[in-house]
């Protein structure tokens, strides 16, 4: 008699579920990291109840052949690398193969997808496939996540109000739509449309249609590089600043990423010119090989380790210091004058 025994499928999958979905902002991230990173150009979301009642994402990227479709369900299962060298210079968003096994067994899902020659569609609740069926559909992916957490009453009441679920999801998709200016994304609550940019790659038009376009006037570029980092972005003067330091957005090759010791190097960057309890608007894009960031530190992706990040960091500060600086001393010049 085995007092140890290996856990199925669908409860193992639930378990991953647990720290992939967190709350209808995690797979409404999940999703639209696979939309980006199946090339697509144009991402609809279309949410109800801020998530709770639907999410669907509709893209026009590669789709999935048919005789995938089941296996991309499967934990562990990807396409996105294949052995362990891929794993220490990941190029796409995803990698770890967990999003949709995990999303599936917590919710009821329906996916058509067509690759341009050939389409399919499955419906899958709880883990369990319902339906599988070929089917006629343009090239790429809709995806539709209904009645979240149905079966982790747990996890349903830890939920938070309506507002404040769908202010998570708002904040994920303008940091994703900061991270791909050359992606139409636009983003749907109950039918209102909350978020709209033009895909057309320019990252500064995106900062605008986030952040109102009246600002850019007082948000600046920077640029700089050295041996090992490339760094580029925009970053506001220090008379624009907001008391949450939720408006500052840092991506590593096109991954939006929580780092403390970045942050704090953006805010140093300004040395003693932003108030206590102020915090900038910024967007800092990092450009790096892939080798030296390790990505896998938790299901979520969000967090990074970087090699030489002292290095980066001091980079960064003196990027911005010397650029506020510069920009500040016109002003001053042609006073005097
Ligand atoms: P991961 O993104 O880590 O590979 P997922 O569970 O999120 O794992 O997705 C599994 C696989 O399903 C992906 O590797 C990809 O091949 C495929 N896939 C998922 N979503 C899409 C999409 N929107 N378009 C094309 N392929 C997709
Ligand atoms: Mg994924």
């Amino acid at each position: 008699m085995h007092k140890i025994h290996e856990l199925s499928t669908i409860l193992a999958d639930q378990i991953a579920a647990g720290e992939v979905v967190e709350r209808p902002a995690s797979v409404v991230k999940e999703l639209v990291e696979n939309s980006i990173d199946a090339q697509s150009t144009q991402i609809d979301i279309n949410i109800e109840d801020a998530g709770l009642k639907k999410i669907e994402i509709i893209d026009d990227g590669i789709g999935i052949n048919h005789d995938d479709v089941e296996i991309a369900f499967k934990r562990h299962a990807t396409s996105k690398i294949n052995n362990q060298r891929d794993l220490f210079k990941v190029q796409s968003l995803g990698f770890r193969g967990e999003a949709l096994p995990s999303i599936a067994s917590v919710s009821d899902v329906h996916l058509k997808t067509s690759t341009g020659d050939e389409g399919t569609q499955i419906h899958i609740k709880g883990g369990e496939i319902k339906k599988i069926k070929p089917a006629e559909a343009r090239r790429g992916t809709s995806i539709c996540v209904e009645d979240l957490f149905f079966n982790t009453p747990a996890r349903l009441k830890y939920m938070k109000t309506i507002k404040t679920e769908l202010a998570k999801i708002s904040d994920i998709v303008d940091r994703l739509a900061i991270g791909h200016p050359d992606v139409a994304f636009s983003l749907v609550h109950n039918q209102r449309e909350i978020l709209r940019t033009s895909g057309r790659g320019q990252l500064q038009q995106v900062i605008g249609d986030i952040y109102g376009a009246k600002n850019l006037k007082r948000i600046i570029k920077i640029e700089n590089s050295d041996n090992d980092f490339k760094i580029s972005g925009f970053v506001s003067l220090p008379e624009l600043t907001r008391a949450s330091r939720n408006y500052v957005t840092i991506t590593l090759n096109g991954r939006y990423v929580k780092n403390y010791a970045l942050f704090k190097a953006i805010t140093d960057g300004y040395g003693s010119k932003l108030m206590v309890g102020r915090y900038p608007i910024a967007v800092l894009n990092i450009e790096l090989d892939p080798v030296l960031t390790d990505v896998n530190v938790h299901p979520t992706k969000q967090t990074v380790r970087i090699s030489k990040e002292d290095q980066l960091c001091n980079l960064v500060a003196k990027t911005i210091y010397d650029t506020i600086y510069q920009e500040n001393l016109i002003p001053e010049v042609m006073t005097r004058d």
